[in-house]
Formats: C-alpha cells, structure tokens, sequence
C-alpha cells in the first residue's frame, strides 16, 4: 500500500457484515483494527438464533461471500448453524478471529478532536480514526404486548432466545405468529410435540420452494472445478436480482404477477381443507409482507397434530391461551415468533457525532442514513445493512460485500491525505431520503398490510429500487454528496 496516512478501525459487531469489513480492510492494506463483539462467539444472527428448522431462504451459493465460497454446502437452503460454522471458518481462515474483542459491548462512541472515542460495557476505552457499524438489522426481539404473557406457567420464550432446555416431545407447543420463523419452526417439530397450535393473526402468502440436498458427486464436481462454483453463484445473483429483487420494487411487473401466481397455486394445490385453505388464505398481495418461502409449511400444518387458530388472542393465562372466543387453548411451552424491532440498528449503543449530537436524537422519530451507510455530522462513521437499505429478499452478503467497496473508496481518501473526515452532506440525504420515499410509494411493500418494512408513516423503509441501481450507486461515491 502506498504510503499515507495509518489509519485506526474499530468494527462492531463480528457477524456477517463485522467479518467482511474485517478482511476486506486487511486487503486493502489495513492491519490496525479491532472487532467488538457483545458475544462469545463470531456468526451475528446465526449465533442468535438457533430455533428448530432455521435455515436460510436465499439460496447458499449466493448467500456465502464471492471470496470463499463454501463447495461444501449440504443444501441449496442450507440450516442456520451450518451457516454459523462457515462464518466462524471464514473468520479464522481469514485471520479476523484474533482480531475480535469477545463479550465486550461497545456502549458510547463519541467523535471527539477527530476520532472516535469508544466505550465498553467491561470499561474498555479505544480510539479509531473509522468506525463500522456492523451491528445487523433483525436482533432487538419485538415481544408482545398481550395481558397475562408473564403469567404463563410453562416455558415462555421469543423465537431468537430459543430455551433448548425446554422439554418439546409429546407436549403441547404454541407459537404466535405467521412470519418466516415460525414457518420454519413448524414443519420442524409437528412431529415431534403431542400437539402444536399455531396462532395465526395474518395468514402469509407462502412461495414454495424444494430444498434437495447435494450430493457428494455435486460437492465433489464444486471442490474440483472452483469456475462451476462461481458461476453457479453468478447465476443465481441473476435469477434473484431479475427475478425477485427486481420484482417487488414494482407492483404492476409481470414477476410480480408470476409470484403472485406461484404463491397462489401453491396454496390451491397443497390445502385439500377448503376452510383451512381460506383461513390461510391472505387477503393482501403475495409479498406485500416479506415473502415466507417454504417447502413444507402447507404439508405441516395439515399435519393431525397441528391447528391453526386465527381467533384473536384474548389473554394469557398459566395453563394457556385465551382466545377472544372465550375458548383456552392449553399449553406446555409458548413460543413468541412476533418479529422484531427493525427500526433499532446500532442501539442500545450511544453515539455522538462531531458538535456532540446524538444518533438516537437524530433518529428519534426514525433513522436515516445517506445510501443507508452514513448520516451527516459523524464523520468516518460508517454502516453496513444501515437503515433503509436493501433487505429483505436481497442476499445481504451480496449487499454488504458492495457496500464495503464503496466504503474502502471512502477510506482511502481518508488514507491518502485526501481529507480527514468525511461524512455525507445534509443536501445529499436528504434528496435521497425524498427520492427513495417517493420510489417507495410505488412498491409492492404499500399495497395493503402490515409489516416489519413499514416504517411509523406506513413507508417502507427499504431500498426501492432495482438491485441494478443499487449495484450502479455502490460502484463510486458521488464527490458533491461527501464533505469532509
Ligand atoms: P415477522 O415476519 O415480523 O413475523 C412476526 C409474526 O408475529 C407475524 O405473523 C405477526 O403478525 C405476529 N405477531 C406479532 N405480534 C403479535 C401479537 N401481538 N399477536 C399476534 N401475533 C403477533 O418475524 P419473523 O418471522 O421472525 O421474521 C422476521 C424477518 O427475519 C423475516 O421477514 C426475514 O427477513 C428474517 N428471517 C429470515 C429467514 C431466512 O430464511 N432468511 C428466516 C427467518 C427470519 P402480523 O403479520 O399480523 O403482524
């Protein structure tokens, strides 16, 4: 690397996106840097959640980073804790392991005399010339606000605190809620508990989707031929992007309408009950709400042990769930599968920018961010998987790996003398915050239902637009949006 400025890096959070930062920095040339990581182990929201049936619904050649790609996959949708162990292989193999700080939570970080002044719970203090915030979108569980939930006799916990000492076999089992977890933790323990009452609040459209294994001859050919596997990665992020991604910015495309269609048929097809068909019926548009893609759910919950119940949940109650029908389901254990607070991102953590600003001020109604990687007035502050970025049904690998190249053009400026601080300008977010609200209103996210994408206006808080403009944005920061 030329020679220039040396630069500190502090990363927080050693996830998917911390890890990527981490060697990617190093790449570039970049060897002073700290990950901060609240837990004990590398691996983000597949160490958080570990609940029964969790796997991956993009596919796993897509969703594992361009630079190592994994020929081992079991699967095409792979089970959350292998994703972990590739995480946790990829950060050793890539050196970034003895570069974490485990269980040490940073708790402030404040610009001050041009650098970032960071505080851990344990009472560690660092300062960093950078900071990148790889804290995840989807970790602050959302519990609901039902009378008596704490009265519930039996085990009682959220979907991401999964109690694994919790007895489930030949017990009876509720979850609450419809959304891409509990669709996965049904199928995987209707067998195995003596009765599983889902309570449905708003059925989903569900998109079916196989999930072979691969075989050894398949993995064998990925191992010999590293080309195969990168192509067969390249043309998935095609198939996803033209026909997914791409999709759902548009309510009125013709791929919208394929998987409306898709959704449909699948539910016409795969529930012989005409009443159970209707009662999963929704009554909104297929991926309205972030779309559920299952293989099994329609077959499971038609399973003898299972019942859907979409009467309203009156209250809790020691022995079970009261439904507004007067009518108490009874219970041994209570899964929460409600979600989560989507708007939260870097908090509980404090940050303070240059005249002393806080973000949670600056957020308080909502967060925003420039191209959802900077907000003005914290310089050499930057996110990954930020607010109102692409989520959702984008491989968020993909995402972060070009957010980074974006973000090391950033540094670099920073590293080479350029200028010292660098942050976006109010002009620039808030022209981008005025477009993407505008390109929101025309997504299929605001065609009539309730989701974790709406913000408190009812505007989705993604990223509206195709997954090729997205690509172009990431590719060279505009001069006139940065000042410094
Ligand atoms: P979610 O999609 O937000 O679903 C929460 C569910 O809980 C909804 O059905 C909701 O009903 C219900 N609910 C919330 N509060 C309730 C209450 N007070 N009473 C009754 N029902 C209530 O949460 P999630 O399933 O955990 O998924 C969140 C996101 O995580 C997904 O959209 C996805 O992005 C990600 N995820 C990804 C994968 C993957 O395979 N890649 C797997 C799991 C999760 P309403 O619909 O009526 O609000």
């Amino acid at each position: 690397m030329a020679a220039g400025r040396p630069l500190r890096f502090a990363i927080i959070g050693a996830g998917m996106s911390g890890i990527l930062a981490a060697i990617e920095l190093r790449r570039a040339g970049h060897s002073d840097l700290t990950l901060y990581e609240k837990a004990d182990r590398p691996g983000g929201t597949w160490r958080e959640n570990t609940y029964p049936g969790i796997a991956c619904d993009v596919p796993s050649h897509l969703y594992s980073y361009s630079f190592a790609p994994n020929p081992d996959w079991s699967h095409h949708f792979s089970p959350g804790a292998e994703i972990e162990a590739y995480f946790e292989r990829v950060a050793r193999e890539y050196g970034v392991t003895p570069r974490i700080r485990f269980g040490d939570e940073v708790v402030r970080c404040a610009f001050e005399a041009g650098r970032w002044r960071l505080e851990t719970r344990g009472g560690h203090r660092d300062a960093a010339d950078v900071v990148i915030a790889a804290t995840g979108v989807l970790h602050h569980p959302s519990l609901p606000e039902i009378e008596g939930l704490s009265s519930f006799g039996g085990a009682c916990f959220h979907s991401t605190r999964w109690d694994h000492d919790a007895t489930l076999d030949g017990r009876r089992l509720g979850i609450v809620g419809t959304g891409s977890t509990a669709v996965q933790i049904v199928p995987a323990l209707v067998d195995r508990v003596a009765k599983l009452t889902l309570f449905q609040r708003t059925a989903q459209w569900i998109l079916p989707q196989e999930n072979p294994e691969y075989t050894e001859a398949e993995k064998a050919a990925f191992r010999r031929d590293p080309a195969t596997l990168a192509r067969l990665r390249a043309n998935l992020s095609q198939l996803f992007a033209q026909g997914f991604a791409n999709a759902v910015v548009d309510a009125a495309s013709p791929q919208m309408k394929m998987i409306e269609d898709l959704c449909r048929q699948n539910l016409e097809r795969s529930v012989t009950d005409p009443e159970l068909r209707e009662k999963l019926r929704p009554a909104y548009r297929a991926a309205c709400k972030r779309l559920v893609i299952s293989p099994d759910f329609y077959r499971a919950i038609q399973h003898p042990n299972a019942e859907l119940v979409t009467e309203g949940i009156e209250r809790i109650e020691p022995e079970g769930v009261r439904t507004r029908d007067g009518h108490l389901h009874p219970l041994d254990v209570l899964v929460l599968a409600t979600g989560f607070r989507a708007d939260r991102f870097v908090r509980p953590m404090h940050v303070f920018g240059a005249q002393g600003e806080s973000l949670d001020e600056r957020w308080a109604k909502r967060p925003d961010a420039y191209l959802s990687i900077s907000v003005p007035g914290f310089p050499n502050f930057f996110l990954l998987n930020g607010p109102n970025g692409p989520v959702g049904n984008f491989s968020l690998i993909e995402v972060a790996e070009l957010q980074m190249a974006y973000i090391l053009q950033l540094v670099e400026r920073l590293r080479s003398g350029e200028c010292r601080e660098l942050c976006p300008t109010e002009e620039a977010t808030a022209r981008f915050e005025t477009d993407r609200e505008e390109a929101a209103r025309r997504t299929v996210w605001t065609t009539g239902c309730r989701s974790w994408y709406l913000d408190d206006r009812g505007i989705p808080a993604v990223w509206p637009w195709t997954f090729d403009r997205f690509r172009e944005e990431m590719a060279r920061p505009k001069r006139e949006a940065w000042e410094g």
